[in-house]
């Protein structure tokens, strides 16, 4: 009832706007709003009044969620051992990123996609600046689990397209001790000759993609997993190999009749691991090796993990916890980090 109720919502939408457009200027319509504009050419099928509606998140709050306004939830102590180093998001979930987010996930139109992919590309590239910067530093007593920062906003500068480079990073110094800078600093303790050629920038990048999977009903409901869109958009884009790491095995959205306690347990078992891509997993950390084999127990494989909205942070916490353990068992170490569209 609901879904033709949606249809028809959509078809007298669509209709006003074919008999706006005929008496409308020349132009394209945007996807969001529906006037006849120029569109952007950075942000696929919205006008330029659109993009400068996109709610970034400029400057973060919180190191280790990424939030942009001051975060209580962090500073918990079951909060200190996430499986994932940080979350990082594009845009703040307000009214405008519901509609665009719900567009595309509950309604299914699929030209919001290109879009939302574009968005989290900007995510990335800022985290991967961040990340850099983080690495060239070398911060000497790196926080292992940072906890929310008591500093004053970090300007992300023009984000987007500047980064979010950041003057009082505390996030963890990924692999440090495989780093460009760090064998720079070696080098130099042990006194033999430097290079006169300034040292190359150290560049933060994943070694993968993953996302955070939807059980069979739900996608059986919506005919796609938009985490798995989102994720595969970003990897193509970037030239990362996309890993289809987990499998859902129950449905965590409705539980709102359980208690705190029981939903925690509902999730610890939600996932699994899906055993046919652990091969891949192990040939990308050897790839990653194979270069400098002395390098193959330092460096960490390092997994970008990938979802729509980080509201708790549970869902990613309980995927990266999954992960963890079956780099363990691999015997494989894997940093993870979470990249999402929004942050609630
Ligand atoms: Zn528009
Ligand atoms: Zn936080």
């Amino acid at each position: 009832m609901l879904n033709r109720l949606n249809d028809i919502t959509d078809f007298v939408h669509q209709l006003t706007h074919r008999i706006h457009n005929l008496f409308a200027p020349p132009g394209s319509t945007c996807l969001t709003c529906g006037t006849r504009a120029v569109l952007s050419p950075t942000y696929p099928g919205i006008c330029t009044r659109c993009v400068k509606q996109i709610p970034w998140i400029r400057s973060i709050r919180c190191q280790r969620c990424g939030r942009a306004i001051g975060c209580p939830d962090c500073i918990r102590p079951h909060m200190q051992n996430r499986s994932f180093i940080c979350n990082r998001s594009a845009v703040q979930y307000n009214a405008l990123m519901k509609e665009w987010i719900g567009m595309y996930k509950f309604r299914g139109h699929e030209r919001y996609a290109p879009l939302l992919t574009s968005l989290l590309i900007q995510a990335y590239q800022a985290i991967c600046e961040e990340m850099s910067s983080v690495v060239a530093k070398e911060t000497p007593a790196s926080v292992a689990h940072p906890a929310t920062s008591a500093s004053p906003p970090v300007d992300a500068g023009l984000h987007p397209p500047s980064p979010r480079t950041s003057t009082d990073v505390r996030v963890q110094a990924p692999s440090a001790h495989a780093s460009p800078a760090v064998r720079v600093h070696a080098q130099a303790a042990t006194g033999r000759p430097q290079s006169l050629l300034p040292s190359p920038k150290p560049r933060w990048r994943p070694d993968a993609v993953t996302y955070v999977p939807v059980s069979d009903e739900r996608l059986a409901e919506r005919g796609f997993n938009q985490a798995e869109r989102l994720g595969a958009g970003l990897a193509a884009a970037c030239r990362l190999p996309v890993v289809d790491l987990l499998q859902r095995r129950i449905n965590t959205t409705k539980q709102s009749f359980k208690t705190r306690g029981e939903r925690i347990e509902t999730m610890k078992e939600a996932f699994s691991i899906n055993r046919g891509t652990v091969d891949i997993l192990r040939e990308i950390y050897m790839g990653k090796a194979a270069p400098n084999r002395l390098r193959i127990h330092s460096s960490p494989l390092r997994l970008l993990l990938i979802d729509d909205i980080y509201t708790t942070g549970s869902t990613l916490d309980a995927c990266g916890r999954v992960i963890l353990n079956a780099g363990l068992t691999l015997n494989i170490p894997i940093e993870i980090y979470t990249l999402t569209l929004a942050r609630s």
